[in-house]
């Protein structure tokens, strides 16, 4: 975050306590999380709620504004879930919004300098959704919603394979970070995406950061084998480093895990002791047991702080309704189902 942005947020966030219901220490956030790349290419399905992303976040907006909800910067809620920031500082109910991968339809529209797509037409950016739901509602918003935290891929040349289109640039995360609509956080140099065949030379090291300890260089959608000082160092680090350079002063102090993976070593051992290298305030994963309005789902300060959940449109919910269940579930009317949180790397043994 913005150190400024943060001074000026902090002043507000105390005169907003005064006389304002406030969110429980003991409650549950929900965390959404959103990628501007689901897209359906078939008629019919282009514009559907099940298939569009942007006609989801559209439409998600009105369902917690109408519940009741405020999006809240997600930078607070993680303050708040590591016990910096006291619930009466937030309002009653609160929903945290982030973006992965940093696609540029999250920032820019399909009508700046391209051309609208033959089955989903002329389509607005979220960021363009987010500031047209601003506008509509104006007069009862708080200054600071909606708002939304952006996980963008660090290295340039992993980004230029993974969408050799070049719809992954990197020229918009200044004015984004900028724009007090959007924040633009760390999601890996690499992401370990398998589109990246070859290994490549960049930044003063090698990558994918995964496979030079291992003797593949190619990215294999695994995260969880990030399990070593140099590959947290290459791949957390020197991302954080690289996206930091288009954003500062600001620092990129959040990550998001790729594929929700959460290496142990990674969660337990490198964010825990080598702060003054990374400087990552606090972690995110996705879904922590069935997709859906179970406990471990929610961000609570029960949470880890280098492994607070999130929940996935299209695999978390893919209606209105599905939404609603996910905010009724945080306010109490009616409980989250209980579970036990699955660790996604428990199981995956290096090679
Ligand atoms: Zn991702």
């Amino acid at each position: 975050m913005n150190p400024l942005t943060k001074t000026i947020f902090g002043t507000i966030l105390v005169l907003l306590s005064m006389g304002v219901q406030a969110l429980s220490n003991t409650g549950r956030v929900p965390i959404l999380l959103y990628h501007s790349w689901m897209l359906a290419d078939n008629s019919g399905e282009c514009t559907s709620y099940a298939k569009n992303a942007h006609v989801a976040l559209q439409s998600d907006l009105e369902t917690i504004r109408n519940q009741g909800f405020v999006v809240v910067p997600v930078y607070w809620i993680a303050q708040w879930a590591i016990g910096d920031l006291d619930g009466s500082a937030l309002p009653e109910k609160v929903v945290g919004i982030t973006f992965d991968d940093g696609f540029d339809l999250d920032w820019i529209d399909n009508t700046t300098g391209m051309a609208a797509h033959p089955c989903y037409g002329q389509l607005n950016s979220l960021r363009t959704v987010l500031q047209q739901f601003k506008t509509t509602y104006s007069a009862t918003l708080p200054w600071y919603s909606p708002h939304a935290s952006n996980f963008v891929i660090g290295s340039p040349t992993a980004r230029s394979q993974i969408n050799p289109g070049g719809m992954m640039a990197d020229s918009w995360w200044t004015s984004a970070n900028a724009s007090g609509i959007m924040e633009i956080y760390n999601h890996s140099g690499d992401h370990d995406h398998d589109s990246i065949t070859s290994p490549f030379y960049e930044q003063g090291t090698w990558f994918p950061a995964g496979g030079q300890s291992q003797g593949n260089f190619f990215g294999i959608n695994q995260f969880c084998r990030i399990n070593s000082r140099w590959e947290a160092y290459t791949d957390i680090y020197l991302s954080a480093n690289y996206i930091s350079g288009k954003i500062s002063p600001a620092w990129a102090d959040l990550f998001a895990y790729p594929f929700g993976h959460v290496p142990p070593y990674v969660r337990d051992t490198y964010f825990q002791n080598y702060w003054s290298e990374h400087q990552t305030y606090a972690a995110f994963s996705t879904e922590l047991a069935t997709p859906g309005p179970y406990l471990p789902n929610y961000t609570r300060r029960a949470s880890n702080r280098y492994s607070l959940p999130r929940l996935t449109y299209q695999s978390s919910w893919n209606s209105p309704a599905g939404l609603i269940n996910i905010l009724n579930a945080a306010s109490s009317a009616t409980p989250p189902i209980s579970g036990s949180a699955v660790d996604w790397c428990a199981g995956y043994v290096d090679f």
